[in-house]
């Protein structure tokens, strides 16, 4: 029988060449559902309107259209010309490429992930990373897990389970989609006691908080907000020397700063130095690497959050532990002198992101190149901009041109600001500067700009 009804088969669009691409992408099987699922409402057209008779050609291309759509929701590359550097939704800080090259041997092969070879027999996962990690802080020991919300949540659990956590509340914070330092608290089965307001803490509100219960005191780092004005809060050092040696002051750093020109709050070294006992903090924010939570600090702190029934559920494969291990080496070996992704487009100076905007719009026409501000993003720096650039557009229809911008081959995702569109360039690599231009032109020629 061969009736209209039968449109064509599932198959033949499947394997037809125009569909082929995205079996790299999307998966067989996802495709022939997208495939199914057209036929049938096409079907179900027909049997409705009988003057409708599209062509194979049409019913393929209509396929195409649809699986192109889901063709964006796998993991895939973008330009970030948000004007935000380390974007959260965006990977956060990308991993550095030599790095990135380094470890694809290991991890494509076996490897000593958790075997010592000098003992002929088992080792412990992370230990030499674990050591450089010490060495980089100066920390008696070192320990990392999934990401730094496990590394909070592991260190409330072994350290303050049961017991008393004392918590400035200028830094009951939310950082991010979820992650409450009084909920985190909460599940961790340890009792929030809340000193302070949110401007002012003072060293007694510490000392007169401090019971028998007491297990820890936890500071933690305002990473996307800054309260400015009458605001009080005593040094590491002050609270360390103010409160009995056996309760920890413990540090959520969260960024990951090693510039040791920034104040003590704000770099893991002199806060270990000052006397905090563990400090943690992401592997990917200004640490740039991968994602990861980092503790270091006090050898008997960290060896019982490692033994811990919990680490067993929050430790990370041998495709984390080599990154780090491998970020950490090039750290170590810069003698001070690493700059992570961050800082690394911070310290270009503001001239030559305008002459990089300058140059992509060159002898195109409905662009200009305005001074703008930008941030780091990802929980750092909360509330400090720097001076930057960006292209700047304005368009007939500000959804229309988005739209067409997150559905090229490599989507660049902009900034919108008011009725201008704006491509910040600080993270635009200078190999992308061609495609960026080619993007223009396009804008320009498909008729997107206002007139
Ligand atoms: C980012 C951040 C976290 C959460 O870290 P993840 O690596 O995203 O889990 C926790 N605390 C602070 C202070 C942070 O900045």
């Amino acid at each position: 029988m061969n009736n209209k009804f039968n449109l064509v088969q599932t198959n033949t669009v499947l394997e037809h060449e125009s569909i082929k691409p995205y079996h790299d992408t999307l998966s067989r099987p996802i495709i022939a559902d997208i495939i199914r699922d057209t036929l049938e409402k096409l079907r179900i057209e027909l049997k409705n309107n009988p003057n409708f008779s599209p062509s194979k050609d049409e019913i393929i291309k209509l396929c195409e259209k649809k699986i192109k759509q889901k063709s964006n929701l796998p993991i895939k590359r973008v330009i970030n010309a948000t004007g935000t550097i380390m974007h959260t939704n965006l990977g956060r800080s990308p991993i550095d490429a030599e790095v990135w090259d380094k470890v694809k041997t290991l991890n494509i092969c076996s490897n000593n992930l958790e075997y010592n070879i000098n003992n002929e027999g088992r080792g412990i996962r992370g230990e030499f990373l674990y050591s450089l990690l010490s060495k980089l802080t100066g920390a008696e020991d070192a320990l990392v897990v999934n990401n730094n919300a496990a590394a909070v949540f592991s260190i409330l659990k072994t350290l303050a389970e049961g017991k008393e956590v004392i918590v400035s509340r200028g830094e009951q914070v939310q950082i991010g989609g979820g992650f409450r330092i009084p909920d985190i608290l909460r599940e961790a089965g340890a009792k929030l006691v809340e000193i302070g307001t949110t401007n002012i803490v003072t060293l007694k509100d510490y000392e007169e908080a401090i019971t028998e219960n007491t297990a820890m005191i936890l500071k933690v780092h305002a990473s996307n907000f800054k309260i400015r004005g009458f605001v009080k809060h005593p040094s590491f050092k002050k609270i360390r020397d103010a409160i009995p040696n056996n309760i920890p002051l413990v540090y959520d750093e969260g960024a990951g700063i090693f510039d040791e020109s920034m104040s003590e709050e704000e770099h893991i070294k002199s806060a270990l130095k000052s006397g905090v006992d563990l400090v943690c903090f992401s592997g990917d924010k200004m640490f740039s690497s991968v994602q990861a939570g980092i503790i270091v600090g006090k050898k008997e702190y960290i060896e019982r959050i490692y033994k811990h029934p919990l680490m067993r559920a929050f430790r990370c494969g041998k495709t984390v532990l080599s990154i780090l291990e491998k970020s950490v080496i090039k750290r170590l070996n810069s003698q001070g002198q690493f700059k992570g992704y961050c800082e690394t487009l911070l310290a270009i100076k503001p001239e030559i992101i305008k002459q990089k905007a300058l140059k992509i719009i060159e002898n195109i026409e409905g662009f200009e190149v305005i001074e703008e501000l930008v941030e780091t993003g990802g929980g750092a720096m909360a509330d400090t901009f720097y001076q930057s650039y960006a292209i700047s557009f304005k368009p007939k229809d500000i959804k229309a041109v988005i739209k067409f911008m997150h559905n090229l081959d490599i989507p660049i995702i902009p900034k919108v600001k008011k009725d201008s569109v704006l491509i910040y360039v600080i993270t635009i690599n200078d190999e992308d500067i061609e495609y960026i231009k080619e993007v223009l032109i396009k804008i320009k020629n498909g008729n997107f700009l206002a007139v």
